[in-house]
């Protein structure tokens, strides 16, 4: 299965902010955006100029970053998005939110969406009580999600579900810690997800 192995605190400093994309490292003092806030490389503290085309790209990269999706899968996504009826900026978003990795990692289990995926790549991850070892899954609302009996005593995973809990779940989750397992309630709309991102940037990146 393809996926990204360049180094991840570097996404933090191309696109200008945090992405929260390593669990609890980035809200420590070791968080690398935290001690060197611009881009990374030679030209990095150089001050951007930004064309039209490069705002549209930014806001792309972001979204793909913060979901951990690969260039062409979002691209697929996109696709689907705009062939699906209400707003696609939206749409794009509700599809990469209806991913089992991304609803693991709401609910919990993990505390980055790359460690979730490779719990649903290892088969830990229950939908509706079968197996299911595909991070792209569609999970629909009503459906529950659990951690198989026998991956229940992983430390990290009950670490991370504290974690959470102290933290709180997001409106569109429920999560019942005692039995780890969640119900995805409904697909969220923009504003409950309070994400850093214009969706109709994103949409005009693929309308060029
Ligand atoms: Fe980004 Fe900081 Fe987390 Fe690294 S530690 S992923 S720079 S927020």
């Amino acid at each position: 299965m393809a996926r990204d192995t360049g180094p991840v605190c570097k996404q933090c400093r191309r696109e200008g902010l945090k992405l929260f994309l390593k669990g609890d490292r980035c809200f420590s003092d070791k968080c690398a955006y935290d001690r060197r806030p611009y881009g990374p490389g030679q030209h990095g503290q150089r001050r951007a100029k930004f064309s039209e085309y490069s705002r549209h790209l930014r806001e792309k990269q972001k979204a793909r970053r913060i979901y951990g999706v690969l260039e062409k899968q979002f691209a697929l996504y996109f696709d689907k998005a705009d062939a699906i009826k209400g707003v696609t900026g939206e749409n794009l978003f509700q599809l990469l939110e209806r991913r089992l990795d991304n609803v693991a990692f709401r609910m919990g289990f993990a505390n980055t969406r790359k460690a979730a995926r490779q719990l649903v790549s290892h088969s830990h991850i229950l939908v509706n009580g079968k197996k299911v070892n595909r991070p792209s899954f569609q999970v629909k609302p009503g459906d529950e999600v659990s951690i198989r009996e026998r991956s229940k005593k992983i430390a990290s995973i009950s670490e991370s579900m504290e974690a959470r809990g102290r933290q709180g779940i997001d409106s569109w989750i429920e999560v019942d810690a005692k039995k780890f397992a969640g119900v995805f309630k409904e697909v969220p709309g923009m504003e409950e997800l309070q994400l850093p991102v214009e969706p109709q940037l994103i949409v005009e990146f693929y309308s060029r």
